[in-house]
């Protein structure tokens, strides 16, 4: 094995990932006799001891994070102390501190294994295998699968008594699961798991292991030769009618690990698989992903973005970018605020990079602000000038709703800047209704009431669009470009888009065609009754100097064209 070397900014982010996974992580010099530990501001600090999780090796030369790193390979061990089962992985890293030392120590990542108090537990030799005692309850009550304890110990058994086979582990995860409970009972949210995992179950063969782990996470460890498409989980398909509401659709997630080497652990495979599967959680699009060892480098890049985010935030490097958006009169009427990341170096970063990252922390929420800030800001500079009539459209993502308080605060923002309402308009998707639909709803029919315009962004993107509209009292919707794009050559959709333009009429919504690229397209939606539209043949987004200074030509060139 190669031991990886890090910067100590890098080991910290690691190491902050990593307690996603793990019950303890922590960097211990086991020669020096010491720990590294992460300092307030977030620096590696060095500890005067090394504290063991138990003192029943007498001395360094005896510890498996001494041979670790002394032998530059991972080494893992289970330890029993008061009662309570750990397993702990032990890697060999290099770092280098900020005065250019270095630094050889194990980062320990620590896992507790959950098991009854009355369990009596041991390790044999091996150091792989547990034992477990008979009366051992290895079943979950509500499912009839293996529960945690049964899976370890069944896919150990699995593996070892079939030499021959290799094996597939998969940890299953039904994406907002405590909303089944919140939304619809604790008995439905029983009856989904027990459906679930007889789903999962019918799809294992012989010799295989299948386990709910806990809550809603199931596992299976499967044959590789059988593994394949069916074990990605379509719940709409597979488990039509289980829960029939516009609200909550059921979506079900797998992490992948292919078991490259039988001797690890089973939780470390199933933390693998974990691993894997993190990185989709909350996509409503991806339903498998596999880890692959570039995981912890894709990982690494993100907790990287994580810890410059709040630096680049005070160093103002987030700027608002403006797209306009244009009438079929060729005027621009008002534009959609985009953020765009400009690294000291002037690379320009898209959100697409960066905001899935931010949106699995509360840190969307402080982009947010700001962004939603710099558009109020502009607004209020606006007065008085010829573009005092124009509007400025923010996104707001559905993390917002849950880490803040979006009324609140944009009520502040207009409150603040003296706006009015009508120029902030508010875009916000159906994903919304992914949390708490039923306060998410009042609180945006609220921000509707007191005159804010509500748009639904992304619309025919999603698969609730119209049971949306039912619910919400939107003003405008934006039609996806992903849509636009398919009508080129077929008629099909052009009489959808053709309906969702007469519906919106009817329901007295405005609609906007995002993603017009051509003319041809722009032709085709003004024939279909569309007036509003953003895209590339107008304008890419812009900076705001720049916005500033073109926004009347913008509109002008396509008079003219048309006029020509
Ligand atoms: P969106 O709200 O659907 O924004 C439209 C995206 O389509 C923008 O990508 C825009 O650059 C792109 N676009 C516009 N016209 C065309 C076109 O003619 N063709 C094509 N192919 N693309 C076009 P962008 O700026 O990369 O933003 C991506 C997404 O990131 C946005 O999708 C929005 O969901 C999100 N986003 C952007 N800024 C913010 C922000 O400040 N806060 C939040 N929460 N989300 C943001
Ligand atoms: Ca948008
Ligand atoms: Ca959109």
């Amino acid at each position: 094995m190669n031991v990886i070397h890090y910067s100590a900014d890098e080991l910290t982010a690691l190491m902050k990932q990593m307690s996603l996974m793990y019950d303890i992580v922590r960097i211990v010099d086991p020669e020096g006799d010491n720990e590294w530990v992460l300092g307030s501001s977030g620096e590696l600090r060095k500890e005067d001891f090394c504290p063991k999780i138990s003192d029943n090796r007498k001395n360094c030369s005896e510890c498996d994070s001494f041979m670790a790193c002394k032998e530059g390979k991972r080494v893992e061990r289970t330890e029993i102390i008061d009662g309570k089962i750990f397993h702990i992985v032990m890697f060999p890293v290099d770092f280098s501190l900020a005065n250019g030392s270095e630094v050889r120590c194990a980062l320990e990542c620590i896992t507790r294994i959950e098991n009854s108090e009355d369990d009596v537990l041991e390790i044999v030799k091996d150091g792989h295998r547990l034992e477990i005692k008979e009366d051992k309850v290895m079943v979950d009550p509500l499912t009839g699968l293996y529960n945690w304890d049964g899976f370890f110990y069944e896919s150990r058994a699995a593996i070892d008594s079939q030499p021959d086979k290799e094996w597939v582990v998969i940890v299953y995860d039904i994406m907002s699961f405590k909303l089944v409970n919140d939304l619809f009972g604790e008995d439905k949210g029983d009856e989904v798991l027990v459906k679930v995992a007889g789903l999962i179950e019918s799809k294992c063969e012989e010799g295989e292991v299948c386990a709910r782990l806990r809550g809603d996470l199931f596992a299976v460890c499967i044959h590789k030769d059988h593994y394949d498409s069916t074990f990605t989980i379509s719940a709409s398909k597979e488990l039509p009618g289980l829960i029939n509401s516009p609200q909550f659709h059921l979506h079900i997630q797998g992490g992948v690990y292919n078991v490259t080497d039988k001797n690890v652990m089973v939780s470390a495979m199933v933390d693998r698989a974990h691993l894997a599967l993190s990185t989709i959680k909350g996509s409503s699009e991806r339903r498998m992903i596999e880890f692959d060892e570039n995981l912890m480098a894709r990982l690494l890049n993100e907790q990287q973005i994580i810890t410059d985010f709040k630096r680049a935030l005070l160093d103002r490097e987030f700027h608002m970018f403006l797209q306009p958006q244009v009438s079929n009169k060729g005027e621009v009427k008002g534009a959609e605020a985009l953020v765009r990341w400009i690294r000291p170096d002037n690379e320009i970063v898209s959100p697409g990079d960066f905001l899935d990252v931010l949106e699995r922390t509360d840190l969307i929420t402080d982009l947010d602000k700001y962004i939603w800030e710099e558009a109020a800001k502009t607004l209020a500079s606006w007065k008085g000038t010829d573009k005092e009539n124009l509007y400025i459209s923010i996104n707001i993502s559905p993390k917002d709703f849950f880490y803040m308080d979006v009324y609140q605060f944009i009520h502040d923002l207009v409150d603040k800047y003296d706006l009015d309402k009508k120029k902030l308009k508010l875009e916000i998707t159906e994903t919304i209704l992914m949390q708490d639909a039923i306060k998410q709803l009042a609180l945006v029919n609220r921000l509707h009431d007191e005159g804010f315009d509500i748009e639904i962004d992304d619309f025919g993107k999603g698969y609730s669009s119209l049971s949306l509209l039912k619910d919400i009292n939107a003003d405008v919707l934006k039609i996806d470009k992903e849509f636009l794009q398919e009508t080129q050559n077929s008629k099909r959709s052009e009489d959808i888009l053709g309906t969702v333009i007469d519906m919106s009429d009817r329901l007295a919504m405005r609609v906007i065609t995002e993603g017009v690229e051509t003319r041809e397209q722009l032709e085709k939606m003004i024939e279909l009754g569309c007036y509003m539209f953003q895209g590339y043949y107008f304008a890419k987004p812009m900076s705001l100097e720049e916005f500033e200074s073109k926004w009347t030509e913008i509109g002008a060139s396509f008079n003219e064209e048309k006029l020509a």
